[in-house]
């Protein structure tokens, strides 16, 4: 999530006068719930643990944009990719997009690289699914290291958790209708550059980009819920797709049962948080988004956002909740609609 500072943007124009027909979310029957449950139990504490610790560590230095421990931590995702049997979609096999530095505006003093890994669909293949979060952090300042744990090392092990359960569904034969795009962007905390550099430059066409995903921050609990921590921000869901929030809410009932909390929908909310992530850039395009968030707390860009205050029951929870959703918008029949 990045500061409020570059967060000032012109008012989204929303649809919102326009009424449409709910279409049925039908793809929950006994034998698709099962089969959704098998995977998404391969989305574990422990592994969410491994992942997080590893990246959230001293030796990533904080993740900084172009430097040294964010490129360490971008060789990372790419071999745990390749360890996984998960293809990358670019050419030569890289995992890696390299985005010059003059990209940056000068808030960079190197090149960067967004991390990308795909999963071909079967019968609907031409649609992509974007699943994002961003990795890079604030870096550091003198000795003091930033390991954004929850920012966004949450979201980063959750998009790992995820791909992982498709791609074990795709070894059993249960692979998704429509492909995945697995898409790490580097550039956030500096002003959301790695995901603006992927739609100025994407792998796939915008017009085959059915849905964005974006997971910033899912690994802790804000004040506001301290008395219920199961819950989630789910922001922007209806903005461009009222059939999205659907199948979101669907989804949460079926399998979940999260609290979804949807006020920072309210245009009036001083926080712009629908401004302030990856998603927007997704969002801009006309491509319906979901913006899945734990709220701002006191650690919340701060030295002090460390793994052990991460809740990793919580955070296993909402993974589940994407990969769910993420499951559902892969297998029906047809894309989610823009309205
Ligand atoms: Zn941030």
């Amino acid at each position: 999530m990045r500061t409020f500072l570059f967060a000032i943007s012109l008012l989204f124009l929303c649809n919102c006068g326009s009424t449409s027909i709910n279409p049925s979310v039908n793809n929950t029957s006994k034998t698709s719930v099962d089969v959704a449950t098998t995977y998404a139990n391969t989305i574990t504490i422990s592994d969410l643990k491994s992942y997080l610790t590893t990246i959230a560590s001293d030796e990533f230095e904080g993740r900084r944009t172009g430097e040294e421990g964010q490129k360490k931590a971008a060789k990372y995702l790419g071999e745990f990719y390749a360890k996984n049997n998960i293809k990358s979609p670019l050419e030569g096999g890289t995992y890696l997009q390299n985005i010059p530095k003059d990209f940056f505006r000068g808030r960079s003093d190197y090149s960067s690289e967004n991390v990308l890994a795909f999963i071909e669909g079967t019968d609907k293949k031409e649609e992509v699914i974007v699943i994002s979060a961003h990795y890079d952090h604030l870096g550091m300042k003198g000795r003091k290291i930033y390991n954004g744990a929850d920012d966004d090392g949450s979201g980063t092990s959750a998009i790992m958790e995820i791909a992982q359960a498709f791609q074990q569904a795709v070894e059993n034969g249960n692979g998704p209708r429509r492909s995945f795009l697995f898409l790490h962007v580097t550039g956030e905390e500096i002003g959301l550059f790695g995901s603006k550099y992927y739609v100025q430059n994407p792998v796939f066409p915008l017009k085959n980009t059915v849905t964005n995903l974006n997971i910033d921050m899912i690994g802790r609990v804000d004040k506001a819920h301290k008395k219920n921590p199961n819950f989630v921000y789910v922001i922007g869901s209806e903005k461009l797709s009222k059939e999205l929030k659907e199948v979101s809410e669907k989804s949460n009932e079926t399998y979940t049962n999260l609290s979804l909390d949807y006020r920072f929908d309210d245009e009036n909310d001083p926080n712009r948080f629908y401004y302030r992530s990856d998603h927007y850039n997704f969002a801009k395009n006309g491509i319906p988004i979901i913006f899945y968030f734990n709220g701002t707390h006191k650690d919340y860009h701060q030295e002090s956002d460390t793994v052990d205050k991460i809740n990793f029951e919580i955070l296993e929870k909402r993974t589940k909740l994407v990969f769910y959703t993420a499951w559902d918008l892969a297998n029906r029949e047809d894309r989610v609609k823009v309205d």
